[in-house]
């Protein structure tokens, strides 16, 4: 199974591309952002104590995000997948290193974590035009998104470092049309399987 780590900055496109490469290759597409806005759209008590975070900017805790991923991983193991696109996981070292352990329970591994690389600047407009239409209540307001970009360079930017020591980490420049980054991320993929 091929597990693979789409990591960048809010808005770097982590989400569009792996819609993508879940197609191309038959991958599973798994988005914590996106399992934890069902939970808040279901009302469900750990969506309702997520909103809070979300709403501000901020990350959820990790023993929450990282008990979404375990459950996820059970469903994997029994399920015939040919591997998995992590979308937004790990973002703190904790949970990078949780990961690596929750891994190795099951036998598996991460094979490459991908760093789409794009400006701030871009990155702030990106998300600011992905609000008028998304309806991501996170989108919406330039204070929120400009604090989400904070605490990904706070917090999230050393995750880079955990793959990067484990020769694991690979860096594609993620300006240019959807169709161009997704050519540069295939080729490295393609080294991969
Ligand atoms: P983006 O990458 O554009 O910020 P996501 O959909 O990946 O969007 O995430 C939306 C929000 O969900 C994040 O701002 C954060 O609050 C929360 N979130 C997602 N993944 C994690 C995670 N691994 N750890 C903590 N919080 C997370």
């Amino acid at each position: 199974m091929l597990n693979i780590i789409l990591f960048g900055a809010p808005g770097c496109g982590k989400g569009t591309q792996s819609e993508l490469l879940e197609k191309k290759y038959g991958l599973k597409h798994v988005s914590t952002g996106q399992i934890i806005r069902n939970e808040i759209a279901s009302k469900t008590p750990l969506g309702l104590e997520m909103e809070s975070y979300i709403s501000r900017g901020e990350l959820a805790p990790d023993n929450i995000v990282i008990e979404m991923v375990e459950h996820y991983l059970e469903d994997a193991k029994s399920a015939d997948i040919k591997g998995t696109i992590f979308d937004g996981f790990p973002r703190t070292e904790h949970q990078a290193s949780v990961f690596d352990t929750v891994l190795a329970q099951r036998d598996m591994k991460v094979d490459v974590m991908i760093y789409m690389d794009v400006p701030e600047e871009e990155l702030v407009q990106r998300i600011l035009l992905r609000g008028k239409d998304s309806g991501r209540a996170d989108d919406a307001s330039e204070d929120v998104i400009r604090n989400r970009i904070k605490i990904y360079n706070a917090q999230t930017a050393v995750v880079a470092q955990h793959y990067l020591v484990q020769e694991k980490y690979e860096a594609v420049d993620s300006v240019g049309t959807i169709d161009e980054v997704f050519e540069r991320i295939c080729n490295v993929i393609d080294r991969y399987i």
